[in-house]
C-alpha cells in the first residue's frame, strides 16, 4: 500500500530533497531530531527491512553506499553519525515505506528509548 513517501517520490507533495537517482531519494525529515536529519528511501515500495526479498539486495546495497556519500556531503563523516531504520510498531515505525534515518551534527546518545 502506498504511503505519503510515494507522494514525495512522485513530487505530489513537497519535500526538501537533497539527493535523487533512479533507485533512491533523500530528503530532510520534517521533524528533525538532530541538526542533520535526513531520510533515505528506495523508490520501490518496500514496507521495511522485514519485507525485503533477495531481489532487493542491489537496492539496499546502493542505498547504504549512497547514504555514506550523503553523510560526507553533509559534513558528518569527520565526527560520526547514525543510520537507523525502525521496523513495525515496537520498532517505532510510523511511515510504512522503508526509510533510513541519517542523524548527525551532535553527539547522539545510546541506547535509544
Ligand atoms: P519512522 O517513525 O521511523 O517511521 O519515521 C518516519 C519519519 O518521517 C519521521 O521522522 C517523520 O518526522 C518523518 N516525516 C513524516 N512526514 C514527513 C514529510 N512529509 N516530510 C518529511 N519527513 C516526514
Amino acid at each position: 500500500m502506498s504511503t505519503l513517501f510515494t507522494k514525495i517520490i512522485n513530487k505530489e507533495i513537497p519535500a526538501d530533497i537533497v539527493y535523487e537517482d533512479d533507485i533512491c531519494l533523500a530528503f530532510r525529515d520534517i521533524n528533525p531530531q538532530a541538526p542533520v536529519h535526513l531520510l533515505i528511501i528506495p523508490k520501490k515500495e518496500i514496507v521495511s527491512i522485514d519485507t525485503l526479498t533477495d531481489d532487493d539486495k542491489d537496492i539496499l546495497g546502493h542505498i547504504m553506499v549512497t547514504t555514506a556519500k550523503i553523510a560526507k556531503q553533509e559534513g558528518l563523516d569527520e565526527n560520526g553519525y547514525r543510520v537507523v531504520t525502525n521496523i513495525g510498531v515496537n520498532g517505532g515505525q510510523s511511515v510504512f515505506h522503508l526509510h533510513f534515518h541519517l542523524l548527525g551534527g551532535r553527539k547522539l546518545t545510546w541506547p535509544p528509548g
